[in-house]
């Protein structure tokens, strides 16, 4: 590669190795040391910004001139999610590898939202996540080579938007995407379930009058007693039930609601189920733990968060449908900058289509570089840990 020069202000490529083993170093350094931080940080509003310039730089600086204020002024503004002493939200989660397939992903510098921009961004995510539905025990019909498949989105809090989105669209025939939502549609959720489906509610136009909060048994599950006396007195003033969402691991207890007789409703009512595992899906590496998804086949779509609890560092949501062709016809779009061959061949995934958003970042490289070091039985080995960890402090 043709080195550049100071001159046109670029960093060459041997400053960037120079300071790329630094910045490495710093990190590995902050993970031997980390235990040393007050896990919250003590500043209080204002503190960091009050010691950041006003004004951005009118010349450029050396890199040691950033890690140092990195040192000063930015580590005590952290909040140290990492340390082992941090017990909120979500657990202490990101690997070296991930960390490591993140930086390629970086530096290829790749955008990958179909399938001609970066054929190895859509093919390795594809297998990645077929990979994962196998050692997650997933149905046949969530992989590419059946009905479905895998997308990796930013979060569950996207993962539900498209799920309702999608199954506003099929409830209505695909007739919302043109004239807006005319009917009118009812979602279910448990007073339990994670605040992102209500805000998804809102954002996809179905209101959040038309959200039912449905009462919780004492282990914080859905009561499908109730769900189904709600759904019979909605349909009886005219509503059309179409989104059921059911958590497997919800956020302020864990709790898992009854995904079989949820599926089962679902079925009935022709319904879209949508399952959010975001906290607890990657548990289902471990045979043992799968009889909290029993019913899982019933599914029409399903997210986890490998950025909670599969060592791979935020963002990262794994979203799987059991009909690709209900998620595309809903989000497919063609403008005529985007035309290529691939595309028009119908052999390839365009993820773009997938989801909202256009562009998108290369993240089955972190997520393949935790797989391929961890292993299936690496990752079984640290699952079993912390629920063993769990239940000794439960006692
Ligand atoms: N669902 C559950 C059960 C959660 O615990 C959370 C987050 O904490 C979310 C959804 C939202 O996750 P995200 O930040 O990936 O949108």
């Amino acid at each position: 590669m043709k080195k550049l020069g100071k001159q046109n202000f670029h960093m060459t490529t041997e400053e960037f190795r120079k300071e790329g083993k630094k910045i490495i170093d710093w990190i590995a350094d902050y993970y031997e040391e980390i235990e040393k931080y007050p896990v919250l940080s003590q500043v209080k509003p204002g503190d960091i910004k009050a010691l950041l310039p006003e004004k951005a730089p009118q010349k450029g600086e050396p890199t040691d001139a950033m890690i140092g204020d990195i040192d000063q002024i930015i580590m005590p503004g952290i909040t140290h999610w990492q340390s082992p002493n941090f017990y909120a939200y979500f657990p202490a989660n990101t690997s070296f590898p991930s960390i490591l397939g993140d930086l390629i992903s970086s530096g290829l510098g790749v955008q990958g939202m179909i399938w001609a921009t970066s054929p190895a961004a859509t093919e390795l995510e594809t297998r990645v996540l077929d990979w994962l539905a196998d050692m997650m025990g997933m149905p046949e019909k969530f992989k590419s080579t059946s009905t479905g498949g895998g997308v990796i989105q930013d979060t569950a809090s996207t993962s539900a938007l498209t799920a309702i989105i999608a199954a506003r669209e099929r409830a209505t025939k695909f007739e919302s995407n043109k004239k807006g939502v005319v009917q009118k549609l009812t979602a279910y959720i448990s007073t339990q379930t994670h605040s992102s489906i209500e805000k998804a509610i809102k954002i996809a136009g179905i209101g959040t009058d038309n959200l039912r909060l449905i009462e919780v048994d004492e282990t914080f599950a859905m009561r499908t007693d109730l769900l189904e006396e709600q759904i019979k007195r909605d349909k009886q003033l005219g509503f059309t039930p179409f989104f059921i969402c059911a958590a497997i691991g919800t956020t302020s207890s864990n709790a898992v609601d009854p995904v079989r007789k949820i599926g089962e409703i679902c079925r009935r009512e022709n319904c879209w189920l949508h399952i959010d595992a975001a906290m607890s899906g990657s548990a289902m590496v471990c045979p043992e733990f799968r009889h909290f998804q029993d019913g899982v086949e019933l599914a029409d779509s399903y997210c986890f968060n490998p950025h909670k609890w599969m060592f791979t560092n935020f963002d990262c949501d794994v979203f799987w449908v059991a009909n690709r062709e209900e998620l595309i016809n809903t989000f497919s779009i063609l403008p005529e900058y985007l035309r290529n061959q691939a595309t028009e061949s119908g052999e390839v995934f365009d993820y773009r289509d997938w989801h909202i958003q256009l562009g998108r970042r290369f993240r089955s490289l972190k997520l393949w570089f935790v797989i391929r070091h961890y292993g299936v039985e690496g990752l079984q080995h640290h699952i079993r840990k912390h629920v063993e960890m769990a239940r000794k402090f439960t006692k």
